[in-house]
């Protein structure tokens, strides 16, 4: 059978261009796909925060112009190898829109603010004008959140019927996270160079006089998939369908839920370099150094019989932090040690650094991306929290399992798929306070039982969270859309 080739278009890839999930993702999807022998490429923007020494680039195309609204303008495209394969990244290099900061101009730029979008409606039209200078032609494009949602929307609405060479590409778009839908001004149509009346589509988008991106990628793209089957099932439902549950509806047929894996040969215990000792499900007891670390640079006690708590999150509505903040009273009582590690919204900062100035010998909260800091809070952690409102997938509580610290979860998403109660986790159900206070105490009353501790903990280790199977499923719905349009 001939092999597939796929290309892969996002924001962030791990670890040139890092803020959440998806980084991770399209780090370790291609790689079990290539092992599965897919030929599989990566492209993202070339943020001037890629460092050249880090990841040598050689130029490979130059001066292709692409023209958003009325203007030219002319990219050059880069490759260099992702880090430990021979997959090959592409970089989109356009000084206007990439030289500045970092992956999203704000923190919590995941959103979207009418020059954020604008920058990847660029990124999106300057992926579809570089192709056929690559020197190779993908079967597939996956296209990843709304940063790319565009590609198809263009492929339909213009390429596929002027321009041959893109007639058989078929297109897949993932949603790692429906509530980043890329909402911005009408204007924006404009400067995408798409007629209103190109898109049939723009009466169930266009409420107050905005266009959203995700709206566009669903409706237009060959298949949609989101990385868990729960989630999947979630989205087609008001409660967490973010209003585009009638829309989602619309393409069930077409809709999939492949669950996430993690990258576990980066996520390894047994082979980790940022971590004070490194340990396996056989030497489980080091791992215990690794708590007593964390516990002194946290200024904590350093007592093994007092659990430590990790977070390693984006600190947004999402992810569960007012629940946290309602408990501010019973957490200081608590005897368990709370550590975490994030960034984003200011007023959920704001609260946290509060609450850890009042328990500073109980809580400590650091308030910046640090990969490595992140593995050394899974590694010395007793038990690791996620009390997310909604969650895709979510790759902390697997990351956790990896190095045997069991995640307290709330059953929603992935997290349902992922953690099983009891048996590799602690999982509370109802969004309340109360039920993530109740976790917490069935957390510390497992952790004063050292054999079912170990023996839950072990568990979550020895479970196999790679991509493999999930890598299989993938290849088979390409192939899918590849026959269904041959
Ligand atoms: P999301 O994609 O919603 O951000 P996930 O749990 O799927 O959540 O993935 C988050 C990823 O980002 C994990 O690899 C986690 O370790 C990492 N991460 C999140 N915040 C930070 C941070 N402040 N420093 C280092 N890594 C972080």
């Amino acid at each position: 059978m001939k092999a597939l080739r796929v290309l892969f278009i996002a924001s962030e890839l791990n670890p040139l261009a890092k803020v959440g999930g998806l980084a991770d993702v399209i780090g370790a999807l291609p790689k079990a796909l290539k092992k599965q022998g897919v030929d599989v490429r990566i492209m993202i923007p070339k943020y001037s925060m890629i460092d050249p020494k880090q990841y040598p680039m050689q130029r490979i195309a130059r001066r292709i112009p692409v023209r958003l609204y009325n203007r030219t303008y002319l990219v050059n495209v880069f490759t260099t190898k992702l880090p430990g394969t021979s997959i090959t990244v592409y970089l989109i290099d356009q000084k206007d829109f990439f030289a500045d900061g970092g992956v999203y101009y704000s923190k919590t730029a995941l959103v979207g603010t009418f020059k954020e979008i604008e920058r990847f409606l660029f990124f999106g039209r300057a992926a579809l004008e570089s192709l056929p200078h690559l020197g190779w032609k993908p079967d597939i494009l996956h296209c990843n959140d709304w940063h790319t949602a565009f590609i198809p929307v263009w492929l339909k609405t213009i390429y596929c019927c002027h321009h041959p060479f893109y007639a058989s590409l078929r297109t897949l778009y993932t949603i790692h996270n429906l509530a980043n839908q890329g909402i911005g001004d009408l204007k924006l149509l404009k400067v995408a160079n798409v007629s209103t009346r190109a898109l049939p589509s723009l009466e169930r988008d266009a409420r107050n006089n905005d266009i959203d991106l995700m709206v566009q990628g669903i409706l237009t793209s060959d298949a949609i998939n989101t990385v868990s089957p729960t989630y999947v099932k979630e989205i087609l439902t008001p409660e967490y369908g973010e209003r585009l549950d009638p829309v989602l509806k619309l393409r069930q047929r077409d809709l999939y839920g492949i669950l996430n894996g993690i990258d576990t040969d980066v996520f390894n215990p047994s082979t980790d370099v940022h971590i004070r000792q490194r340990y396996s499900v056989k030497s489980f007891e080091q791992k215990q150094i690794n708590k007593a670390a964390l516990q002194q640079m946290c200024g904590f006690h350093v007592d093994p019989r007092v659990p430590v708590f990790g977070m390693v999150s984006r600190l947004t509505h999402q992810k569960g932090f007012d629940l946290l903040i309602k408990l501010r009273k019973e957490l200081i009582k608590l005897p368990m040690q709370l550590v975490i590690l994030g960034t984003g919204d200011a007023t959920i900062e704001k609260a946290l650094v509060a609450l850890s100035k009042r328990s500073s010998r109980t809580m400590c909260i650091f308030l910046k991306f640090d990969a490595k800091l992140a593995q050394m809070i899974y590694a010395g952690s007793d038990f690791f929290l996620m009390p997310s409102r909604f969650e895709p997938c979510g790759l902390g509580q697997m990351i956790a399992m990896r190095y045997g610290t069991p995640p307290v979860v709330r059953s929603t998403g992935g997290l349902a798929d992922t953690v099983r109660h009891l048996k590799t986790g602690v999982v509370f159900h109802d969004y309340a306070a109360k039920a993530l206070l109740a976790a917490l105490h069935t957390a510390i009353r497992i952790y004063h039982n050292p054999h079912v501790y170990t023996a839950l903990a072990k568990a979550g280790m020895r479970q196999d969270l790679s991509w493999g199977s999930s890598a299989q499923v993938y290849m088979r719905l390409y192939r899918k859309l590849l026959a269904s349009h041959s």
